[in-house]
């Protein structure tokens, strides 16, 4: 049973303690799905999360505005992670894929988020390139005014749900000033003509994932969210909102992972007594504690200050996510130790904890990055 006392700290208010307690019931009776066929999966997932109500959480709600929760993102994060993976990738995409919708899409453009917040419709973030992933400014797909209309030609890449999604929000180039001042985004559907799927992407812990070509797709103008220019600057408040999250998402596998490892230890003897006896595997359980908890601090401290009315969580948000993901890899790696061969074992719960975990590292602005973000802060605000 996992840790709950978290629930308790003065980040919180009753309404998300009371999330917490339902959402467990709900995994516990939905959850792991089948992962055999991921795009079903997927489909199925986002279809029972949105049948449920749990993607309401995900993006800008048209007849009762107000900023997006992000306590709210984080505990439902946390929660699906540490029961499915996969469950946590569904509602975490719903919620990126239309996060510049939701803060600064035109009441046309927020006609989706009635359908992604319903499950009815799947939404992905196009931002990477084959030769731009940290380096955004370097982006090259290219958005060309034509009358009304806009082109966009290149090609975007490791776009999470391509392949499944109904809507893409698209970064291109459309020239205002060099580098990441010429940037604007795009709301552009699964089925726009001239969008293509160049490639189905395999990774270690399999979710859709496509490389997509743009081939010449036509948009009408109506499709630019924000300004001209404002691609960049969309594309980073969209991260500030959701970057705490991946955080959340790696506190799940984490927590798993200590709770895995405790029955484990308790139950599994050595030379005539439990493991959980040895004072070594004390040290690691204290290990591994101490950074789940230090992991949630960070997280929640985020997610709250931003809750609180920040404008900017920049600092907050990259601690959380670099402490979060570069721990809950720690963490893991002891489960699989305090496991033995079990460990690496394939289709044992930690040996798959191991292979969620690991991109968590990357996307999202990967932990190099993040120190950064971190570094620049500090040094600024000294
Ligand atoms: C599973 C998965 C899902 C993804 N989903 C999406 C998605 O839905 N949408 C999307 O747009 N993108 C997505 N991405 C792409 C992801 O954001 C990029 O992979 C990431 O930004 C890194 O870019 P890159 O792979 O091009 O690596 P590179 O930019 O080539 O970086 C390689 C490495 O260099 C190091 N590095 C980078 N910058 C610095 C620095 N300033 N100082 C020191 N070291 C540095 C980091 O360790 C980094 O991992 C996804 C990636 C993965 C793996």
């Amino acid at each position: 049973m996992a840790d709950k006392s978290f629930l308790s700290w003065p980040f919180f208010e009753d309404r998300h303690r009371q999330l917490a307690e339902r959402l467990e019931a709900w995994c516990a009776k939905n959850l792991p799905v089948d992962h055999h066929d991921v795009d079903a999966a997927c489909r199925e997932l986002v279809q029972k999360l949105g049948r449920d109500g749990w993607l309401k959480a995900t993006a800008f709600d048209t007849d009762n505005p107000g900023p997006l929760d992000v306590r709210t993102l984080c505990i439902t994060r946390e929660t699906l992670a540490r029961h499915d993976g996969l469950a946590d990738f569904a509602f975490a995409m719903q919620g990126l894929g239309t996060g510049a919708l939701s803060l600064f899409g035109t009441p046309e453009q927020q006609q989706w988020l009635s359908k992604t917040r319903a499950g009815k419709a799947i939404s992905a973030f196009a931002l990477s390139e084959p030769r731009s992933g940290s380096d955004v400014a370097n982006t090259e797909m290219t958005a060309t005014r034509d009358g009304d209309s806009y082109v966009l030609s290149g090609e975007k890449t490791w776009i999470s749900n391509g392949g499944i999604a109904d809507l893409y929000v698209v970064f291109a180039r459309t020239g205002e000033a060099p580098g990441a001042k010429g940037l604007s985004a795009f709301l552009v559907p699964g089925d726009a003509k001239g969008l293509g799927i160049a490639e189905r992407l395999e990774v270690i812990a399999p979710h859709p994932l496509a490389r997509l070509s743009f081939d010449q797709v036509r948009l009408p103008a109506s499709a630019l969210i924000g300004r001209p220019g404002d691609g960049f600057r969309i594309a980073m408040s969209v991260l500030d909102v959701f970057r705490s999250t991946v955080g959340a998402a790696a506190l799940g596998f984490a927590r798993r992972a200590l709770d895995e490892s405790i029955k484990r230890v308790a139950e599994r003897k050595l030379f005539g007594a439990p493991m959980a006896e040895l004072q070594m595997v004390q040290g690691h359980i204290a290990d591994m504690a101490l950074d789940v908890d230090a992991a949630a601090l960070l997280v929640y401290r985020a997610a709250w200050t931003k809750d609180m009315g920040a404008a900017r969580v920049t600092r907050e948000a990259a601690m959380a996510k670099l402490f979060a993901t570069d721990k809950a890899q720690e963490v893991i790696d002891k489960a699989v130790q305090l496991h033995g061969g079990d460990g690496v074992r394939k289709g044992h719960i930690v040996e798959s904890l191991y292979r969620e975990i690991r991109a968590l590292r990357i996307y999202e602005g990967a932990s190099d990055v993040q120190k950064v973000v971190i570094a620049r802060q500090v040094m600024g605000a000294a």
